[in-house]
């Protein structure tokens, strides 16, 4: 089935045409700065050059109509797009699973907005202009919070007043669901019956770990919102909660200006003072900055810290999996981090883990006690899945 892939944001809409079948990506890119001046599609065609198309783009509205002209440019009409699937980044309480598009399952994206309103509004104003303008194409609903859903009460609730908590529907929801039930998939299939009790590492400039028993998730290190967890580029992670108070009463912050300070100017960023990459903070630890050297020390020492808790959450673990672009691209990253757990009996081949590919493999040692892996995230694979399963039925 060819499905095209839609992750909308509040000034951006990525997307992807790709076959699940065959898994071939036929054209991707990234509308960018809708809404905003000097908006432009950056896209490639069948894995060639990066092209770039300076045009005004001041709504979802035209971007999507750029997107369908580009992709008829590159040989498919709208007769051989056979599903959309939408990334919605908060599904709330009404999706367990992926979902067909109808007006009510649009109506839970608007619902529970709320909780995500940067992402949420967008996406669903995506979903209803993709329903009206190509009615013959199924559209699905793939949430990013669904493989969290059903993570046990102990682990999901906040020790707050019930009636609050209940009220305004506060609980663990998690994020980045669909790349570590991707990630889940493709260790069972590399390693069938020797994987029960998972870490998988969600590391980039927003990083998670999930607790994976046998393809159920046990636990996720972020919580309400996306803020919560590991140290992340611009993102503190978990704090004490009375920061927030201390800051607005003794800072003087509004209660915006922490959150846009949790948010965007903390982090790796915060405590480097240099950059939210990684590479350029290994870069200038390396040449001796001792604050790019605290950024990343405090970055192994918390993301081992929540590993250890996410194998606590499943009474153990066998086997840990990294991701996303350190955790794909870093071999001192994976290799500073597997240290911080050596006492567990994590042992990676410093040869293996120095190799670049693009398949997942296997990087620990013959006698290491957890296996450890490098598995290569593809959410729009694991969406694309979701709609084939959904409209096929
Ligand atoms: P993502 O959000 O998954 O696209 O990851 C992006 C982040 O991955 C970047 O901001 C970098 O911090 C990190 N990254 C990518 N490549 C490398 C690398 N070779 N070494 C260290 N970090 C990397």
């Amino acid at each position: 089935m060819n499905v095209l892939v839609i992750n909308a944001g509040s000034s951006s809409l990525k997307y992807q045409l790709l076959n699940t079948e065959t898994r071939e990506v036929f054209t991707k890119g990234n509308c960018e700065r809708i809404g905003i001046d000097g908006s432009f599609i950056g896209y490639t065609v069948r894995g060639g050059e990066k092209q770039k198309l300076e045009v005004a783009l001041p709504d979802h509205k035209t971007a999507i109509k750029h997107v369908f002209q580009l992709l008829e440019e590159a040989g498919f009409d709208q007769s051989k797009i056979e599903g959309i699937g939408h990334r919605v980044v908060q599904g709330g309480w009404y999706f367990p699973e992926s979902k067909v598009v109808t007006d009510e399952t649009l109506g839970w994206v608007r619902e529970v907005a709320p909780l995500a309103p940067l992402h949420n509004y967008a996406e669903a104003d995506v979903i209803e202009i993709c329903r009206d303008m190509f009615p013959s194409i199924g559209n699905v609903i793939v949430a990013d919070t669904s493989f969290h859903y059903n993570i046990p009460e102990k682990a999901h609730r906040y020790a707050l007043p019930r009636d609050v908590v209940d009220k305004l529907h506060i609980r663990k929801y998690g994020a980045h669901g669909t790349s570590h039930r991707y990630i889940w998939k493709t260790t069972k299939e590399l390693l069938g019956d020797d994987v029960h009790k998972l870490v998988s590492c969600h590391l980039g400039s927003g990083a998670s770990l999930s607790a994976i028993q046998d393809g159920h998730d046990m636990d996720t290190t972020m919580g309400l919102t996306p803020l919560d967890g590991l140290i992340m580029g611009t993102r503190c992670g978990t704090i004490d909660p009375a920061t927030v108070c201390y800051l607005v009463r003794e800072g003087g912050y509004t209660i915006d200006e922490v959150d846009t300070m949790m948010n965007k100017q903390s982090g790796i960023l915060a405590i480097s003072g240099v950059s939210s990459d990684t590479r350029d903070v290994e870069e200038r630890a390396q040449k001796g900055d001792a604050h790019c050297q605290m950024a990343l020390d405090m970055f192994f020492y918390r993301t081992s810290q929540l590993i250890a808790e996410m194998a606590q959450s499943m009474h153990g673990f066998d086997t840990m999996a990294f991701s996303a672009g350190i955790g794909e691209n870093s071999d001192t990253f994976r290799s500073a981090i597997c240290k911080e757990l050596a006492w567990f009996g994590v042992k990676i081949d410093e040869e293996k883990n120095s190799v670049r590919s693009d398949d997942p493999r296997v990087i620990s040692t013959e006698d290491s006690k957890i296996k450890v892996l490098v598995v290569p995230t593809n959410e729009e694979l694991m969406i694309a899945l979701d709609v084939q399963e959904l409209l096929s039925k």
